[in-house]
């Protein structure tokens, strides 16, 4: 030591904590930020994780995982419930959550949590940790939720029947039946979930979206007014900003074998059919939907997750459906979704419209089939379909024969060719977005200014 070394000791390197919600739509995301922090900002990562849909750390060796106790039930953990563990985790995170956080000795400049996380921020304000929210929906979805007591006051809801095609100007262009909601917890749940993540956003130090700014410029503008806070950040689509392969954190094992079976087909021949990590039909849907994909003539891979029908843990294909797809088909249990999309054989994408399968398709120019269900996946459809022009919504009863059409539609006809065009056009702004100068790479920027500022 002493004064003869010369040279200056490197200051040490800064550390970020992380803090998913345990979902896989939440996941990603943010292991897709925490990526660009580490490799971008050279930022050192903690991830605080659960036992609940726990990640495997070894798939992430760059990263420090934190064990946290979550206090989901077991009975909770086996319905996987989304509303149901973000309830119990916020009632059960405190003590535990205080716990690691006394252990993590690497002095963190700040902690990124899932928006459903409140309990998480209130220990981390606590500590005097300042926290940042990332919002894994659309910036559009976070408007919704700001409006929410609004959208009460004036009686767009609770929804009802009569008034479903009701535009709501206040929030252009959804209608009262694109505005957020769930069919599997009661009105009043979801209002005190949506009550909380307002709040947790409103008491952040800021908010990075995973959006870009040319897709939802009004939406951005607007959010920026509504809400005062230091930083609103447009750093999306975070998959595409990262280097990271979600392999790492995927739940369910992805079959890499669809992308040979890919490989022999035509260019643009193939429609992906997926419908995300939780959405479910009934065994009579499936039926429609099966046989909607042989009837339609075109070569699909569809991703059936062993619990994609209701009430059923092992799903069967129905008889004589192998014999009649002809290897023109390809049926797997889970995909490496951006790898598929990003196939040269992909032409279309029949999707439930989360936000993150949403964001994969634009970032490879693929038009969509829209089978929305519940959550925000309705108003991403609203925008697909009204606003972006990449796709159309496929509504009402599942019926073979519709969905037929559909595909023709989307696949065969000149309007499905246009919207092809357009899903091009919108491909090459995600590509804009990314160049160094592109506005998520500024975002970025931003965001590791603020936390070395720290
Ligand atoms: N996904 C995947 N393989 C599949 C289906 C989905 O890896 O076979 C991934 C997909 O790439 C996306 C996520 O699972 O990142 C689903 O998120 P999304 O927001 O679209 O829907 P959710 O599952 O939350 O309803």
């Amino acid at each position: 030591g002493g004064d003869g070394d010369g040279g200056e000791k490197p200051p040490p390197q800064r550390r970020v904590l992380v803090f998913p919600l345990p979902f896989q739509g939440h996941i990603d995301p943010m292991m897709h930020l925490a990526g660009v922090l580490h490799a971008r900002g050279g930022l050192a990562i903690t991830v605080l994780h659960t036992r609940f849909n726990a990640l495997d750390p070894a798939l992430h060796p760059e990263f420090r995982f934190v064990p946290v106790p979550d206090g989901v039930p077991a009975d909770v953990a086996a319905e996987g419930k989304i509303i149901d563990v973000i309830l119990a985790m916020n009632a059960a995170v405190h003590d535990a959550l205080a716990s690691a956080l006394a252990e993590e000795d690497g002095g963190a400049a700040c902690l990124v949590i899932d928006a459903n996380l409140l309990a998480v921020q209130r220990v981390a304000r606590e500590i005097g940790l300042p926290t940042v929210v990332l919002r894994t929906g659309s910036a559009a979805c976070l408007r919704c939720f700001l409006a929410y007591p609004m959208l009460h006051e004036k009686g767009y809801l609770p929804s009802q029947e009569s008034q479903l095609y009701m535009p709501v100007p206040e929030l252009p262009p959804l209608r009262v039946r694109d505005l957020f909601q769930t069919k599997i917890s009661s009105h009043e749940m979801l209002c005190e979930v949506i009550a909380r993540i307002n709040e947790t956003v409103r008491n952040s130090s800021g908010v990075v979206i995973n959006t870009f700014e040319a897709l939802e410029p009004a939406e951005l503008e607007k959010l920026r007014g509504e809400l005062d806070l230091p930083f609103l950040l447009a750093a999306g689509p975070l998959h595409k900003l990262s280097s990271k392969k979600t392999t790492g954190s995927s739940l369910l094992h992805q079959d890499k074998g669809c992308i040979d079976w890919l490989d022999t087909q035509p260019v643009g021949s193939v429609l992906y059919v997926s419908f995300g990590s939780l959405a479910a039909m009934d065994s009579g849907e499936f039926l429609e939907v099966a046989w909607g994909l042989v009837n339609s003539g075109h070569p699909f891979l569809w991703v059936v997750r062993p619990k994609l029908v209701q009430d059923c843990d092992s799903v069967a294909l129905p008889e004589g459906f192998e014999d009649a797809i002809k290897g023109r088909g390809m049926v797997i249990q889970w995909a490496p979704q951006q790898e598929v999309l990003a196939h040269r054989a992909v032409g279309g994408f029949w999707t439930h419209s989360g936000w993150n399968s949403t964001l994969e398709s634009v970032g490879e120019g693929v038009p969509m089939i829209c089978r929305p269900n519940a959550v925000d996946q309705m108003m991403n459809a609203r925008y697909v379909e009204n606003v972006w022009g990449v796709g159309f919504e496929l509504d009402g009863e599942l019926e073979r024969g519709k969905i037929q059409n559909a595909v023709t539609r989307l696949m065969d006809e000149r309007e499905g060719a246009e919207m092809r065009e357009r899903a091009e056009v919108l491909r090459r702004k995600v590509a804009e977005c990314l160049e160094s100068s592109g506005s998520s790479q500024i975002a970025v920027d931003k965001f590791v200014s603020y936390i070395l500022s720290l």
